[in-house]
């Protein structure tokens, strides 16, 4: 039986392409794909079956690593958030797994086993986002430490921008420099740049560029979208009409009736809500696509439907697709109408929506 319901499309030769794109913006470097949460909601292990061609495969967690080893993946895989307990570092040596280290623990955990291969570690230094990492004056200390360990076979440095997504930035160079100043002392391959900073700051993408947002074709620069760098959207997300009707002047829409027809006019129903992971903060105006049109979203969001206004006279019917966000909606918009960013939108889609590999 065909189920119907909420679907988003995911074009996998897109995230390849876009790969591919990411590899000439920054010729000098290796990439490190970020598939965390689920490979931003598209499906971890789809998305990983299109970026065969990155050097490493970047998640935030232990878990996320083994499911994916599990799956079959057999590219490099790193931790960005670190290995959590010392009891999973025999997994990551196994495993061909990298590893963050950001704090006393870690490393200490690390110097108290015995591995059954050195593995590759990544030293994140805290150049200003304040999360995590450690401070520029403790690198000595770590670095010595590290390089007398018989289970490091190599040290790596990392660090992650707080504002890559604003250019002007004065913090931007900050970090930058003083990443440069650990590079210049210790003559480590190192990493600090995530798709703003592939896109607008080619001086820092060094040996390891690690993008995510825009390998699904999505801007991380607020209300613009990435095609016009050559980026392919990858997620279309579709549903459906249930419901058309024709309304009069004055009628009101939805929970908490906040929205009033100020003419005659008709009112289309649409199957998805916040229960399926469209944004409940989405405003009144945010674009919807139906019938090779944009009408705007009406009155509040609700768990499993939307309310948009098809205008007088429609000739929309019940069944007819609608686009949420993808080919004809740029999600930037619909994430800038709910006060969000689109990596929050395809991220929290929920179960209840099905993903079409196309
Ligand atoms: N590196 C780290 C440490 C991250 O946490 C992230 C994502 O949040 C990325 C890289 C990729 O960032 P973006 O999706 O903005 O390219």
């Amino acid at each position: 039986m065909t189920l119907t319901g909420v679907t988003a499309e995911i074009n996998l030769d897109a995230i390849s392409h876009n790969l591919a794109l990411v590899k000439k913006l920054a010729p000098q470097s290796k990439v490190i794909a970020v598939i965390k949460a689920n490979g931003y909601g598209h499906g971890a292990l789809a998305v990983a079956s299109a970026l065969t061609h990155a050097d490493s495969l970047g998640v935030a967690r232990f878990s996320e690593a083994v499911a994916l080893r599990d799956a079959g993946v057999e590219q490099t895989i790193l931790l960005l958030e670190g290995f959590f307990k010392a009891n999973e570092l025999p997994y990551i040596a196994k495993h061909n797994i990298e590893t963050v280290i950001h704090c006393e623990e870690q490393l200490n955990a690390l110097s108290q086993v015995k591995l059954p291969k050195a593995i590759t570690v990544w030293l994140k230094i805290d150049t200003g986002m304040t999360r995590l990492g450690i401070s520029p004056e403790a690198c000595s200390r770590y670095m010595t430490a590290l390089s007398s360990n018989p289970n490091v076979k190599e040290i790596r440095l990392m660090s992650h921008f707080a504002c890559a997504d604003e250019k002007q930035a004065t913090m931007n160079t900050l970090q930058q420099n003083g990443l440069q100043s650990l590079i210049n002392t210790y003559s480590l391959q190192a990493s600090l740049a995530n798709s703003a900073a592939i896109l607008s700051r080619p001086t820092s993408h060094l040996d390891w560029v690690r993008p995510g947002l825009i390998l699904y074709g999505m801007s991380p620069i607020e209300g613009c979208r990435i095609s016009q760098n050559g980026f392919q959207v990858a997620m279309t997300l579709k549903s459906h009409l249930i419901a058309v009707k024709p309304i009069k002047q004055g009628t009101t829409i939805g929970y908490g009736a906040t929205w009033q027809a100020k003419q005659d006019t008709t009112i289309g129903v649409v199957a998805i809500g916040y229960g399926d992971g469209y944004p409940r903060h989405a405003k009144s105006g945010t674009p919807v696509w139906v019938n090779g049109r944009i009408v705007p979203l009406v009155g509040r969001v609700s768990m499993d439907m939307i309310t948009v206004d098809l205008g007088n006279n429609a000739q929309d019917q019940n069944g007819d697709m609608v686009e949420l966000w993808g080919q004809h909606v740029a999600i930037e918009k619909v994430a800038a109408y709910a006060d969000t960013i689109p990596y929050e939108l395809t991220c929290t889609l929920t179960t209840r929506v099905s993903r079409a590999y196309i």
